[in-house]
């Protein structure tokens, strides 16, 4: 019995020809015919090679598993009790939902102080997660918890200014530092700058802490399947170009001939 999904997914915006006829090995159609477009994972990779890695549409989405995990939180019932209260007093008219108190504190001496106990996950350098960083870092800001500015900000910002290999200015991680600031209030929460091994070369904490004000930084090791690192698309010659000046690898080498002639055409 397979848990995974397989061949043919929403996420890969590819489907099976014998939809209700699939190998639950392979996820191959029973009959998969001589001829067929392609439209399962295996057919279309056929064709489109690595683009098959990207969930799909590229850029506009967030994606989650389609795996049919054998247990989950429903196969549990969470019964509450009537009698007795921690944390506050044993009273009727005390113990009430407004009453709660989850403050916290995270971090080294006395701490940042959170009203709330979670931090919202780094958002990065993706137009999904630049489009929506004005509601995620105000909202974070003024519920008084913090919220991470993910990977390769600064790096993707084609504003963006280097002195010796390091960054000197970076408008798009100040826009994102300061609509947060803008809306923290009484010091509760903090926006986070993470690095990974590009935004650390580039020395993006050490200007955020020098230049910013930044107090709290998260360093990337990973994330899901990814071991290390982000992928992105880059439709742009100019920008690819710039981007492996800034020691980002870029595939395929938009410095060679032949590649500029092939994306030229
Ligand atoms: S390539 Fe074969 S398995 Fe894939 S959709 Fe077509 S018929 Fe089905």
């Amino acid at each position: 019995m397979t848990l995974t999904h397989l061949n043919a997914s929403a996420a890969t915006l590819t489907k099976n020809r014998t939809e209700d006829s699939i190998s639950p090995f392979s996820g191959m159609c029973t009959t998969c015919v001589d001829g067929c477009i392609g439209m399962c994972e295996i057919g279309k990779s056929a064709y489109r090679g690595a683009e098959m890695i990207y969930p799909q549409p590229f850029g506009i989405i967030t994606t989650a598993s389609q795996k049919d995990y054998p247990v989950d939180l429903s196969h549990f019932t969470i019964l509450g009790r009537a009698a007795g209260a921690w944390g506050i007093e044993e009273d009727s008219n005390r113990a009430l939902f407004p009453a709660v108190d989850l403050e916290t504190t995270i971090g080294a001496d006395n701490g940042i102080r959170y009203k709330l106990p979670f931090t919202v996950a780094a958002m990065g350098s993706t137009n999904v997660a630049k489009n929506n960083w004005p509601g995620l870092a105000v909202g974070a800001a003024i519920t008084g918890t913090g919220i991470a500015i993910g990977e390769n900000v600064v790096g993707m910002d084609m504003d963006s200014r280097f002195a010796d290999g390091k960054v000197i200015s970076s408008s798009d991680l100040e826009w994102r530092v300061q609509l947060f600031r803008e809306w923290q209030t009484d010091g509760y929460g903090e926006v986070f700058v993470q690095a990974n091994v590009e935004d650390t070369m580039l020395g993006v904490q050490e200007y955020a802490i020098k230049k910013l004000g930044v107090k709290a930084v998260e360093l990337k090791w990973g994330q899901g399947a990814k071991d290390i690192g982000g992928e992105v698309k880059i439709k742009d010659l100019a920008k690819a170009q710039e981007l492996q000046k800034r020691g980002y690898v870029v595939l395929p080498n938009p410095s060679n001939h032949v590649v500029i002639e092939a994306f030229l055409t």
